[in-house]
């Protein structure tokens, strides 16, 4: 049976290592907090106090952390996973992270002789949970090769984007687009409320128009037209706006540095900090709608 060790079992960590855990999977746990390792040990799940524990004849080490630095710790760190792994272990790295690291930890596991992917996902929590999430693969092809049986128990695409570091290049891209999407939804239908048009007849008519896309269809930020959308629920997320400042601010960084014009990415950005700064950072995205409309309830 092949054994898996699984650093970070936050939100997203914890349901990805429980479905690699039901699909036959020996998998071993560890997180940083002791809540984390507690609440994962009373879902049922074989956790480690030490992250050399969790390690001990691992075939394959997931992590699925915060953000680049505790990605880089967790990997290059004294006592971390390229010290301690087994010989040729599979790395996969979930967390979404800035490129430049994703591709200095790729290096630097090549180096020790390890094969990784960047694997960061697109389906929140209730893709976690349900194990219908989106990987994006960034790695060579016989990393690839391997990893994919493994991602297929936590998602249902698991898709090769190409090189070392190109999974995290897709996933800052598919959220730069979604970020602006989402604002331009929000506006669309602040629109629509003062010249009198009622968000149904919007929704029933972009929805079938050129306007239509996921954050409108999948996502609505007006209660009603979709029923599993956040709107109808007080904006409880979902996927937090916090959340999509983080992945708008790293494609920003990454824009910079490659000289790439981004101006609405840059905009949304602004957008998002400003709604972060004003207190909003545990809402769903979606709840932007709030001030772009001007609510004063925000
Ligand atoms: P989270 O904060 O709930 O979980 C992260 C966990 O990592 C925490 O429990 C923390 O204690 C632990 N940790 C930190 N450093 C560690 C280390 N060195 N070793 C072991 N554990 C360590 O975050 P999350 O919501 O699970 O998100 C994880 C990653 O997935 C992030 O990069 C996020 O951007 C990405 N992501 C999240 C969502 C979402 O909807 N939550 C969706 C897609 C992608």
């Amino acid at each position: 049976m092949t054994r898996i060790a699984f650093f970070g079992l936050g939100n997203m960590g914890l349901p990805m290592a429980r479905n690699l855990a039901a699909a036959g999977f020996a998998v071993v746990g560890y997180d940083l907090a002791e809540r984390a390792r507690r609440r994962a040990a009373e879902a049922g799940l074989a956790v480690a106090d030490e992250p050399t524990r969790a390690l001990e004849g691992a075939e394959v080490a997931i992590t699925m952390l915060p953000a680049g630095p505790q990605v880089r710790e967790a990997y290059l760190g004294d006592g971390g996973i390229l010290d301690n792994a087994r010989e040729g272990a599979l790395l996969a790295d979930c967390s979404t992270i800035d490129v430049d690291t994703a591709r200095e930890v790729h290096r630097a596991a090549a180096a020790a002789g390890f094969t990784m992917v960047d694997a960061p996902v697109s389906g929140g929590v209730a893709g976690a949970e349900a194990a219908t999430l989106t990987f994006m693969v960034g790695g060579h092809d016989e990393a690839f090769a391997r990893a994919k049986p493994i991602l297929e128990r936590m998602g249902r695409a698991v898709i090769h984007a190409g090189g070392p570091g190109t999974g995290q290049a897709a996933k800052i891209c598919n959220n730069m687009m979604l970020g602006i999407q989402m604002i331009s939804v929000c506006e669309a239908f602040a629109l629509a409320e003062r010249l009198g048009l009622a968000h149904e007849k919007l929704f029933e008519i972009a929805s079938r128009a050129s306007g239509q896309c996921w954050s409108l269809t999948s996502y609505c930020p007006v209660p009603g037209p979709v029923p599993q959308a956040p709107s109808n629920r007080d904006y409880r997320p979902g996927f937090t706006a916090a959340m999509m400042l983080k992945d708008l601010r790293l494609a920003q960084e990454t824009a910079a540095r490659v000289q790439a014009a981004t101006p609405l990415g840059a905009e949304a950005a602004q957008l998002y900090q400003l709604f972060v700064a004003a207190g909003n950072e545990g809402l769903d995205f979606s709840a932007i709608i709030k001030m772009i409309r001007g609510d004063r309830d925000r």
